[in-house]
């Protein structure tokens, strides 16, 4: 893992950093570059302008590890009020959660709860995403994710391609027929547990990528979503697509609001499902440490920001 990459991975999870840095305007004009706005109707108005350029929206409110069940509640309430939103301005958007913030921490239980009322009330609107957190979390966001899929079919989840273990799991969810949202992984995991090297992340990405719009993918219909703004990758999972003529409707497009705009637009012209996640919220700080990890000339970007008259 490079260094920087390591340096803002560590940084994201400094309550300390967080304190200062949310205080500066330069750290909040950069932030702008990834999320439109910190509230819901700035996220909705953003899927307004989107649906015009026929690009699909996935909302996510910032924040993770709660740790009151009061504050866990209020959250899935919030959701529900974007689900309502959703339904009154007709966009056909979903939502994304993330279960630390829906109170993983405190339980499986009263964090299933609250979920299970978000996909209850998005039935029938798209299907409610499941986030994929830091490793130490993966095993209970999927036994939630089984759960909340025998009860009901709406309902999505993130595998990410760098940890080792995500072949077995997507091997083990292909048969229920499950939307899988692809990602390669965003969190500081050690090597014991994911591929140290971009070059294997890429690769088992392709890998699992071609899985989920295999034979037994397709008969049991799973929801192919591919999140990654790579697009040697996209490029690559498109002639995969091509050459075995499984049709633009075999998979969709998803990627974060800002990063790769012109791709997004391309694979929308083209035909393809193109998807946004847009985040809002003011609890940004450690999702927004991870987009510069990813690309750690964005932290010269913020330098320009901070040196701008
Ligand atoms: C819709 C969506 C949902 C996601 N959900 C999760 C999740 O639940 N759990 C999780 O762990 N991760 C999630 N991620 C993040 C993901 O794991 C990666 O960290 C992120 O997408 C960057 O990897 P990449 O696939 O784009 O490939 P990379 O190889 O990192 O990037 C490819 C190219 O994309 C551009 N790019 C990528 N990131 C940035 C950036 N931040 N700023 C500017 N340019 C950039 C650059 O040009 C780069 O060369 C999600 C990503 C997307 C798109």
């Amino acid at each position: 893992m490079g260094l920087m990459r390591s340096v803002l991975l560590r940084g994201s999870q400094s309550a300390w950093l967080r304190e200062r840095a949310t205080r500066h305007r330069f750290v909040r004009r950069a932030v702008s570059r990834f999320m439109p706005g910190e509230t819901a109707e700035d996220a909705l108005k953003t899927a307004v302008a989107l649906k015009q350029q026929s690009i699909g929206a996935v909302f996510t409110r910032l924040g993770e590890n709660v740790t009151d069940p009061t504050e866990a509640a209020q959250v899935a309430e919030h959701y529900l009020g974007v689900l309502d939103r959703i339904r009154e301005l007709e966009l056909s958007a979903e939502v994304s959660v993330k279960l630390t913030q829906l109170g993983l921490d405190l339980g499986q239980d009263l964090c299933y709860s609250n979920l299970i009322r978000i996909v209850e009330r998005a039935s029938g609107a798209g299907v409610v995403w499941i986030d994929m957190e830091a490793s130490q979390y993966v095993g209970a966001t999927l036994e939630i994710y089984r759960r909340a899929r025998k009860a009901h079919p709406h309902v999505g989840v993130c595998l990410q391609a760098y940890l080792y273990r995500t072949a077995d799991d997507l091997a083990s969810l292909i048969p229920f027929g499950a939307a899988i949202r692809l990602v390669k992984g965003a969190y500081k995991e050690p090597s014991s547990v994911a591929f140290p090297r971009k070059k294997q992340v890429d690769e088992n990405y392709f890998k699992l990528a071609a899985q989920m719009l295999g034979e037994e993918a397709r008969a049991a219909q799973l929801r192919a979503a591919i999140a990654t703004h790579d697009r040697v990758l996209i490029q690559r999972i498109i002639d995969f697509v091509q050459s075995r003529k499984l049709g633009r409707d075999s998979l969709e497009f998803q990627m974060l609001y800002g990063i790769q705009t012109q791709e997004q637009l391309r694979l929308a012209r083209e035909g393809w499902k193109s998807i946004v996640l847009v985040a809002y919220g003011s609890y940004w700080f450690p999702w927004y440490m991870r987009r510069l990890a990813e690309r750690p000339a964005n932290v010269w970007f913020v330098l320009r920001n901070l040196l701008a008259p």
